[in-house]
């Protein structure tokens, strides 16, 4: 079982306040898991944090300070970013039972990160864009918003529970013969994609509205794997030729 949650990460970005990353770390190891990724916390390394992690100092002392999100999910196959509320444009959100149990088959073989967001004001609509999925409790919508540590204790029970009930069963139903992409494999494909765009003058950048945000979306939800994404970047490149030579003939 813990094999499964060895391969999923808890990534805070940008914590304010170190008894918050010190509750986390206390919450994932009540529940089996390890890795936790700070992204530029505030005030970190700390004494409150360290007294507030208890006996899971150990986490605390195993975990990696990164400057950006970027960096905290490059390795990952699933990135999933919990959320108070809803943004801009809908996404895929999941509860968080279901939500687990997705994190947890694709544990199996590939990395997996549960993000957390600023105890003020949560996660960038430009962060949650990162993930796959957003996770919602399903709280008192007239008071949804729960405590940093307490949203993620809610959220990593769920990972252990799936967990528990994974480790009856053998083999995910269907893999790909290709690895899935990495977050910072889909983060080329989105810069090749828009870079492309504007040279097809379908995307103009001086209004770009919500179109890299939708496509993101688009590509976000099937579940890329290696193949496909040299497909899809192999048809960018030719649409770039075609262009360019027709250009130049005009
Ligand atoms: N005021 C912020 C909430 C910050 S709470 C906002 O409106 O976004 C700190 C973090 O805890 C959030 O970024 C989110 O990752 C998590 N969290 C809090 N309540 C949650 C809920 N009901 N469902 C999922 N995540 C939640």
């Amino acid at each position: 079982m813990d094999m499964h949650l060895s391969r999923i990460r808890v990534v805070l970005v940008n914590t304010s306040h170190p008894g918050n990353i010190g509750a986390v770390a206390r919450a994932m190891k009540n529940m089996g898991l390890s890795r936790l990724v700070l992204v530029a916390p505030n005030d970190y390394p700390s004494a409150e944090a360290t007294a507030r992690a208890s006996g899971a100092d150990d986490v605390l002392a195993t975990a990696r300070v990164v400057e950006t999100l970027e960096e905290a999910i490059a390795d990952c196959a699933l990135v999933v970013g919990a959320s108070a509320r809803t943004r801009t444009i809908p996404w895929p959100v999941l509860e968080p039972r279901a939500c687990a149990a997705r994190m947890v088959e694709t544990a199996v073989r590939q990395e997996v990160a549960l993000v957390m967001g600023r105890e003020r004001i949560g996660l960038t609509n430009t962060e949650l864009e990162r993930c796959q999925y957003h996770v919602h409790i399903p709280a008192n919508p007239g008071y949804s918003s729960l405590n940093l540590a307490a949203a993620t204790q809610v959220l990593v029970y769920e990972l252990r529970m799936a967990s528990l009930q994974r480790a009856g069963k053998t083999e995910p139903d269907w893999h790909s013969d290709h690895p899935p992409v990495t977050a910072a494999e889909l983060d080329g494909l989105y810069e090749h994609l828009e870079q492309t765009l504007i040279e097809l003058d379908f995307l103009d950048p001086d209004n770009p509205r919500q179109l890299m945000r939708r496509l993101r979306r688009l590509y976000n939800r099937v579940g890329l794997d290696q193949m496909e994404l040299n497909i899809l970047r192999g048809i960018l490149t030719a649409a770039q030729k075609a262009a360019s030579k027709y250009r130049k003939r005009r």
